[in-house]
């Protein structure tokens, strides 16, 4: 009998980091990968927050933190959610956290028993269903297709709720879809929730300013809804800081609380130095890292126009983040050398060894039709990858 846990036992291991841990290795082993499964800018942080960090050092800010983060950081999130999403919170809504994820971890341990079910639209970002789980509740997923631009219906949430619902998670703009809610979506979908007032939201807006349409809409604006909704934010994505590890939650206090109660047994507060640094960043106007933004929409131009010219790929046009999520189904069935592709899995481990290029298979994310490549590479190595690709299925 395997003496670990049934807890771990049962979990997947994240597609994306095993994905890109495989790269890695095979790497190690002299082949040419490249790697656009990691959704990881290849940027480096900017340099205005580089400097906030090395000052913190020289400051000496070396001791334990707030478990919820420093008043200072908490204020400034406040702002930036004023600023940026016109929500009001005060310092007993902030949660700062070790990354997004933490802070999503968080949410699940303090909200969900044992059977309570979290409504997650499909395609959903790679670490929510093993989240839920781990924490005893119940992944439901609902499908969604390319011709609603993998976006969820109110008809289809409507369908999707019952009397065991008790959340629903969702990013937008979405990993992996890039799909980005209006205003008029999500009121819809709030207007289904408003006859379900013991549902709740977790609102992930980690990738907000990674929008090519303009006006990123928040779920906490409604009024009927800012009572139940968390707001997940962070910024690994925008600023090109995923090793700082920096997320936080605005959300109702007594959640806030239980999240500072769950996180004060766990980790503690999150790193004083990376702390000090996202205080800069929370100051800055968002214009400031819009180069980053104008560089990835070039990219998914590209990435875009490119995949359109080899057969069998079929594409939403995303309008944020820096994922494609194409439909590669047309393959499931054909065989090479003796290797069938079956489904995205296969496809996307065909794509490693014959392409030489790393991709996560759709199944992550909920969705067996799909694979996700992420742009977040040079405009060079996409148009190498997406060449490859074209050659190794002609
Ligand atoms: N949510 C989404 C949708 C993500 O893509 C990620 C990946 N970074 C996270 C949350 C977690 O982000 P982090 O822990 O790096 O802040
Ligand atoms: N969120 C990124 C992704 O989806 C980083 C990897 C991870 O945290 O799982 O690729």
């Amino acid at each position: 009998m395997n003496p670990l846990s049934d807890r771990i036992l049962n979990m997947s291991t994240s597609a994306t980091l095993a994905m890109a841990a495989k790269a890695r290795e095979l790497r190690t082993e002299g082949k040419d990968i490249i790697g656009l499964s990691l959704g990881e800018p290849d940027f480096n942080t900017p340099d205005f927050i580089k400097d906030a960090a090395i000052q913190a050092i020289n400051e000496d800010y070396n001791s334990y933190t707030p478990v919820d983060g420093y008043v200072e950081l908490k204020e400034a999130i406040i702002a930036k959610f004023k600023r940026d999403n016109n929500l009001t919170y005060t310092l007993p809504q902030i949660v700062v956290s070790t990354g997004a994820k933490q802070s999503l971890a968080n949410v699940a341990a303090v909200m969900l028993n044992k059977g309570d079910e979290v409504i997650l639209p499909c395609p959903y970002w790679v670490s929510y269903a093993d989240i839920v789980k781990l924490n005893e509740g119940v992944p439901l997923e609902v499908k969604t297709s390319i011709d609603t631009d993998f976006k969820i219906t109110a008809a289809q949430l409507e369908a999707a709720i019952t009397p065991k619902t008790k959340m629903i998670w969702f990013s937008s703009p979405c990993n992996p879809s890039g799909s980005v809610y209006s205003k008029t979506e999500l009121r819809a979908l709030a207007d289904v929730l408003q006859k379900h007032p013991n549902i709740f939201v977790v609102s992930d807006e980690i990738y907000e300013h990674i929008n090519f349409v303009g006006g990123h809409e928040s779920m906490a604006q409604f009024e009927d809804m800012y009572d139940r909704t968390i707001t997940v934010n962070g910024v690994s994505k925008a600023f090109a800081m995923t090793g700082w590890r920096i997320g936080f939650i605005g959300a109702p206090a007594w959640i806030a609380r239980a999240c500072n109660k769950m996180q004060g047994q766990i980790t503690s507060g999150a790193n004083c130095i990376a702390q000090r640094a996202v205080i800069t960043a929370m100051e800055a106007n968002p214009s400031k890292v819009q180069y980053m933004v104008d560089e990835f929409k070039k990219r998914r131009d590209l990435v875009l126009s490119l995949l359109n010219d080899i057969e069998g790929f079929k594409t939403n046009i995303p309008e944020g983040a820096f994922y494609v999520f194409p439909d590669v189904s047309y393959y499931f069935g054909k065989t090479f050398r003796g290797t069938t592709i079956n489904n995205a899995t296969d496809f996307s481990l065909y794509l490693l060894e014959h392409a030489l290029v790393a991709t996560v298979t759709g199944d992550a994310f909920g969705n067996p039709d799909c694979i996700r490549i992420s742009y977040a590479a040079s405009q060079e190595q996409i148009i190498e990858a997406i060449k490859r690709i074209k050659e190794s299925l002609s």
